[in-house]
């Protein structure tokens, strides 16, 4: 059987059949502008009486039409195409005279739903948000205003009825010591809320971003040795075992090895001894990740007493603290065997990280409960940084939080298409 269109019909009967805009709106006008390769269609409302009240729903009497609008709609074949209607306004006895909604587009702004859901899936897909201004054909600001109406779209639908195991994490943003904070739900793999700076105010407005019931459900939460965070977690989820994380730990152990090797050089050097010049990754990077030759010229350093050997070897036996012990008792034993010897080593940039981690050995042994970390929020960290290098520097945190929500916050952010 043919279908209804299959035979001739005319421009406006066609547009009124695929635009499926509803009974009250007609075709009036197709213009082509062949020179900017552009077709604007003008609709006309239908009927003279009864249209709804945004505010009240309530069925009032048309007041006037305001002025004419325009809405950017996906092409008609190479034709940039828009919608251009004056929508009629409700005259509501209680809200007074109201612009009516329509289905086609969100209010105030100037784009079609199914244009903005085609550009949140070019902005998803493109290399960089560059390159999807360019398929599209829009400014930056209109891409950033299209992004925010999709995240703020996202966060009203998004249901946290769960977050068990959560990361608190900091991020630099621009130059100058200014930071950013992410709270990042470990099991699914998302960024929950971004604040500027890392503050104890800071993150207790993090964790104002978690309704009261989903706070009851957290578990545990990883996070640097850092006590704002510490200071507002435990206000906020006070049964809630802070994990201290081990990627951390493990960078303040290497800043340690660090400058115990580039004091003994310093005086290694001045008696013409040059061991350890240029041998500064060699201690940082693990052995089992070096080359051969690399490895070779390892060995050789690593078995000399040197200072920094120990340090090293320090650093070394406190990587077992997360995989040797069976349990928590164990693990405490680990450690204080391990302290003890760090505090006899005469090594006193160890001996400060050894104090540190000391102090908040309950953070570190909570890890046999709840093994987590934030390598998770690292991998999304390292999105985030590449959203930072596409964007060429952020004019305001506002749109930064933004793009951050809309890669890496696994929200639903497409219109309602009806
Ligand atoms: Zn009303």
């Amino acid at each position: 059987m043919p279908s209804r269109f299959s035979t001739r019909i005319s421009e406006g009967a066609f547009f009124e059949a695929v635009l499926k805009l509803g009974p009250e709106w007609e075709v009036t006008e197709i213009s082509i502008f062949e020179e900017s390769k552009r077709i604007e269609i003008a609709l006309g409302f239908r009927r003279e009486t009864g249209v709804k009240c945004p505010d009240c729903g309530r069925t009032c009497a048309i007041y006037d039409h305001g002025q004419e609008r325009q809405w950017r709609h996906l092409d008609t074949m190479q034709y940039e195409t828009r919608l251009r209607a004056r929508l009629p306004r409700a005259d509501c006895p209680e809200h007074g005279p109201q612009t009516v909604r329509v289905s086609w587009a969100d209010p105030k702004t100037r784009f079609t739903h199914l244009f903005e859901a085609q550009a949140i899936e070019v902005l998803e897909n493109a290399r960089s948000i560059v390159q999807a201004c360019h398929l599209l054909r829009i400014g930056w600001g209109t891409a950033d205003a299209i992004m925010g109406r999709a995240v703020k779209r996202g966060l009203e639908r998004r249901s946290l009825e769960a977050l068990p195991r959560v990361g608190m994490d900091e991020k630099s943003f621009r130059k100058g010591h200014r930071y950013i904070t992410t709270l990042n739900d470990l099991d699914r793999g998302r960024v929950i809320e971004v604040v500027e700076g890392r503050t104890e105010a800071d993150a207790d407005r993090l964790w104002e971003a978690v309704p009261e019931t989903t706070r009851g459900t957290v578990e545990a939460v990883a996070m640097d040795m850092w006590q704002a965070f510490e200071n507002a977690t435990l206000k906020a989820v006070p049964s809630a075992e802070i994990v201290h994380d081990k990627f951390h730990i493990s960078k303040h152990l290497n800043e340690g090895v660090n400058r115990v090797r580039a004091e003994e050089h310093g005086t290694l050097a001045r008696r013409g001894d040059d061991r350890l010049k240029g041998t500064r990754w060699l201690w940082l990077r693990g052995e089992e990740n070096l080359t051969d030759s690399q490895y070779e010229k390892f060995s050789d350093i690593k078995d000399a007493e040197l200072k920094t050997s120990k340090a090293w070897l320090i650093k070394e036996a406190f990587r077992f603290f997360w995989s040797v012990p069976r349990d928590r008792v164990h693990a405490e034993e680990y450690f204080r065997d391990w302290y003890r010897h760090t505090i006899y080593s005469k090594l006193e940039p160890m001996k400060k990280v050894a104090r540190m981690l000391k102090a908040r050995l309950h953070h570190l042994l909570t890890w046999w409960s709840h093994p987590i970390t934030n390598a998770v929020s690292e991998g999304l960290n390292s999105k985030i940084q590449s959203i930072k290098s596409a964007a060429r520097g952020f004019h305001s945190f506002k749109s930064y939080r933004t793009r951050i929500l809309f890669f890496c916050g696994k929200l639903d952010l497409t219109p309602n298409l009806t």
